[in-house]
């Protein structure tokens, strides 16, 4: 199955990216991961991408347009894969259309502007293995040291509240409108991100069956 999560920067697409993966054995495919890992890296892409997404900013389509057309064409694509973070503009989608891409299902998780805010101000993320945590509902055993690695946690640069605003901002300009998109093609589903993350995935795997 060919799958796109959408939804707001911080409504748990990844979380629910991880549930989809253990049930449907298909790979996650991240824009936003394999963006900070190029970062990390220091690679040319990195470079390219950093003071975008320092910023809140999206980063130019044609860049993220050239990750995903690479990555999809690897064999453990053939079965099926979850979109995590792309597309993220009509253009993409649209690019996403002429590679003759066909996708199967697209889940909206919606969450409110205001939670995002509590959510992502108070994420922390290893800066090892990328583990997630939130200091008031999700602390780690030990402030500051991830519980799976034991690399430190930090807070990821466009989790500040004032970059968060301009992400959410970009969202409802840019992302936003792909459900519209996606809507006219009958295969969007939406799904209410729930207090519980396990709710959400209950509703998520439904609509999977749906
Ligand atoms: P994420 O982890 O998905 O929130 O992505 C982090 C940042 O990476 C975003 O704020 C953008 O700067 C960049 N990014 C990730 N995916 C895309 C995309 N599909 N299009 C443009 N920029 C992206």
């Amino acid at each position: 199955m060919n799958l796109i999560l959408l939804g707001a920067p911080g409504a748990g697409k990844g979380t629910q990216a991880e549930v989809i993966c253990d049930h449907l054995h298909i790979p996650t495919i991240s824009t936003g991961n394999v963006l900070r890992e190029a970062l990390k890296n220091g690679t040319q892409l990195g470079l390219k991408a950093k003071s975008f997404m320092d910023s809140g900013a999206l980063v130019p389509d044609d860049v993220v347009i050239g990750i995903i057309k690479e990555r999809l064409g690897e064999d453990d694509c053939k079965n099926g894969f979850i979109l995590d973070g792309f597309p993220r503009t009509v253009p993409q989608a649209e690019a996403l259309d002429e590679m003759g891409v066909v996708i199967d299902k697209v889940i909206d998780i919606e969450v409110a502007d205001e939670k995002i805010m509590q959510r992502l101000s108070g994420r922390r993320v290893c800066q090892d293995c990328g583990a997630s945590y939130h200091v008031d509902y999700k602390p780690s055993q030990t402030e500051g040291v991830c519980d799976k690695c034991g690399g430190k946690t930090v807070q990821r640069k466009d989790d500040h509240p004032d970059t968060i605003k301009d992400r959410l901002h970009v969202y409802h300009e840019q992302t936003e409108p792909l459900k519209d998109y996606y809507a006219k093609t009958g295969k969007l589903t939406i799904v209410e991100g729930q207090e519980e993350v396990s709710d959400t995935s209950a509703l998520v795997l439904k609509a999977l069956e749906a």
